[in-house]
């Protein structure tokens, strides 16, 4: 028997990055200029920044000598060549449209397919993504299982479609006005949890009844397919690029922020398999992204984004990215930290509302946390709660969602396992001062996406 060794990093570097440590008292004061919004600090002053994973990733020396290749033509560059016979090869789709990010993608494919009167379907329409769904006029619907949405149930596909409600808003709004069911995986909102092979199969046959548009929006594909190999059954034998490629397969689009699995800091894709849909997604792509052989991507872009996509798949790379953050969790569990389980796969997320249970919601729980581990550690963070999704009613009094997360996003191949052992170690303080920490009121916001920009006051 071999004996268990530690998670050690699968690449060793050849360019450092400085990052500065700061003191507790300049933290406190900066965090204060800011507004108590993380969002509007300076990265330098942040130790340990774990606010996405998405563009955050280093690239490794094989994108970086590709980008010296670039070939920056106008038209019909051999970076693009590269680029769309990796992309045609993984996805099996023959129509590729580059994207500057992942949203341009999803405004020209829900421009084209929304509306007024229009319905979307989906496990979890990312903000996005809904936001370029309803910008149309069309509605978004989003469909999980109150089993999914339990932030304790450990259950191996949390981010799995909720089949019967979906074919419920099929049947009410009529198969003809819904545009398409959007499959997100890994389902970024609902925590970065999987999609199984066998729920893409039942959403594959209910688009097949009806006559409905599968939309993979696979940012995360490659890490879907790390859980799928090793908590489905018959997949343990494939490859992460086969299980992706019959996920695929089965899909009619796939949309794609390369920021994400392609392991860029930039770019995006709309990949379709119908030419007709393809025709008119690429004129809308010339009209605003640039022409069809680089839409708003560099030559350089596209050859980094090409390695990319071969790198992710590797084993080594994927399984210590999704051990790594899982080493996270299973840390701050021991601590005794309420986590949302099981792990996802880009991040941690913790149960603020349990955590800091002396904080009432319309105070801002989340918030508290997000500010005491920049204040106590330099980390850098996200609240997923109330300052996220609180709306207001009619006497202006707080509703807050089903839940108060602070998401610790993992960017990928940049912080190593002494760094997240710092991370853990901050969670000391935290948990010993913890009931010192107060909660919010705040003093700025505007109307949509408020945790971008809002400020706040301690109370
Ligand atoms: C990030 C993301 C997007 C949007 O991509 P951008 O590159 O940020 O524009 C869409 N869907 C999902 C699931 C995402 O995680």
């Amino acid at each position: 028997m071999t004996r268990q060794r530690t998670l050690a990093e699968p690449f060793r570097i050849k360019m450092v990055e400085p990052v500065r440590m700061t003191t507790p008292e300049y933290r406190k004061q900066i965090l204060r200029n800011a507004g108590y919004n993380p969002f509007l600090l300076r990265s330098d002053d942040v130790y340990i920044d774990l606010l996405t994973d998405s563009g955050t990733s280093a690239m490794s020396d094989r994108q970086w000598s590709a980008m010296l290749l670039g070939d920056e033509s106008y038209a019909g560059a051999s970076s693009w060549e590269k680029l769309e016979t990796e992309v045609k090869d993984l996805t099996g789709m023959h129509y590729v449209l580059p994207t500057h990010q992942g949203r341009a993608a999803e405004r020209i494919l829900y421009g084209q397919l929304g509306g007024k009167g229009k319905v979307f379907v989906s496990n979890t329409h990312f903000d996005t993504t809904r936001a370029n769904i309803e910008f149309t006029g069309a509605t978004a619907f989003d469909c999980m299982s109150d089993e999914s949405l339990d932030i304790d149930l450990e259950l191996p596909f949390k981010g799995d479609m909720d089949i019967a409600q979906a074919r419920q808003y099929i049947l009410q709004y009529g198969p003809e006005n819904v545009a398409a069911i959007v499959l997100t995986v890994t389902n970024n909102s609902a925590g970065g949890q999987p999609v199984s092979m066998a729920n893409a199969r039942q959403v594959r046959a209910l688009c097949d009844e009806f006559g409905i548009l599968l939309v993979l929006d696979g940012c995360r594909i490659a890490e879907n397919a790390y859980f799928i190999k090793h908590r489905e059954a018959n997949y343990s034998d494939k490859s992460f690029r086969e299980i992706a490629q019959e996920m695929l397969s089965i899909s009619d689009a796939f949309i794609m922020s390369a920021k994400k699995d392609a392991l860029v800091n930039m770019g995006g894709l709309l990949v379709l398999r119908d030419k007709k849909l393809a025709e008119k997604c690429t004129n809308l792509l010339i009209i605003s992204e640039g022409f069809a052989t680089y839409g708003g991507l560099s030559g350089r872009d596209m050859e980094a984004m090409t390695v990319g996509l071969q790198e992710v798949f590797d084993m080594d790379y994927l399984h210590y990215r999704i051990k790594s953050t899982e080493y996270l969790g299973k840390h701050l569990q021991e601590k005794g930290v309420p986590l949302v389980k099981p792990f996802g796969g880009h991040a941690i997320y913790i149960d603020a509302k349990n955590f800091y249970d002396h904080i009432p919601v319309h105070e801002f729980p989340g918030q508290a946390l997000v500010c005491d581990l920049y204040e106590q550690g330099a980390i850098r963070c996200v609240e997923v709660g109330s300052v996220m999704f609180g709306k207001y009613d009619a006497q202006g009094n707080h509703i807050a969602p089903k839940s108060e997360l602070v998401r610790l996003a993992i960017p990928r191949r940049v912080y190593t396992q002494s760094h997240i052992d710092y991370v853990i170690d901050v969670f000391d303080d935290i948990i010993e001062n913890k009931h010192q920490s107060t909660g919010f009121k705040i003093t700025y916001e505007p109307p949509f996406l408020r945790h971008f920009t809002a400020t706040f006051q301690r109370l």
